[in-house]
């Protein structure tokens, strides 16, 4: 069986990303199976801090990797935190100290103001040096919602309000989530490329 390298810590990510390739055929290994060391994410867009990522584990492994860099978008905020996500309130912020900062920032705004999206970029590359990653992306719009709901996902979802279905991406269904999140999308394209590399 094909075996890859997931090149991510964060269990959230890890738990949709198995789900979401659980019937391609790979052996998925998260990089913690191979005791990878953090690497600084140095870039300032999610393309470069996904390279970096897959790029690492790569060779920390000797194996094809897998890497999602991901965040959130709001309008009000100039398209922060973005590539911070993860880091918005500090270097080890929980998921309730960047949510609890978020809305801090946003709260005196009306709903129509609190426009956001989710991105994803999935890099795929077949080893250390592959000089043509594949590169997949995907984005899911919502607006930022004052009151937390729901308690499926993580990071940012309990805020994630999706009008069109009336609830956040929090209260979705593992299963409804990753078929329309923005990590579904990207991996979904991923699958198409590899299945037309097969062919
Ligand atoms: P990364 O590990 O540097 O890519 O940071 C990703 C961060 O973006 C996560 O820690 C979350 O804060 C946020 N994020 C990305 N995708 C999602 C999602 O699907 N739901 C909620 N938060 C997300």
């Amino acid at each position: 069986m094909h075996e890859v390298v997931l090149a991510s810590g964060n269990p959230g990510k890890l738990r949709e990303l198995a789900a979401l390739l659980d019937d391609f055929g790979w052996r998925l290994r998260p990089q913690s199976d191979f005791d990878v060391p953090p690497v600084a994410e140095t870039g300032t867009t999610f393309v470069e801090n996904a390279i970096i990522k897959a790029r690492h584990a790569a060779q920390h492994c000797g194996l094809p990797a897998l890497a999602d860099d991901s965040g959130i978008e709001v309008d009000a905020l100039d398209g922060a935190p973005g590539v911070y996500s993860a880091r918005f309130a500090g270097a080890d912020a929980s998921d309730a100290d960047n949510n609890a900062l978020l809305i801090e920032k946003l709260r005196d705004l009306p709903p129509a103001e609190r426009g956001a999206r989710y991105r994803a970029l999935i890099v795929y590359m077949r080893h250390a040096a592959d000089p043509a990653p594949l590169i997949c992306e995907g984005s899911w719009e919502g607006r930022i919602r004052l009151q937390a709901a729901g308690d499926g996902g993580f990071g940012y979802d309990p805020h994630f309000f999706l009008p069109r279905l009336g609830c956040t991406s929090a209260e979705l269904e593992p299963a409804e989530k990753n078929r329309i999140s923005h990590r579904g999308q990207a991996l979904a394209q991923l699958r198409q490329r590899l299945a037309g590399l097969d062919a």
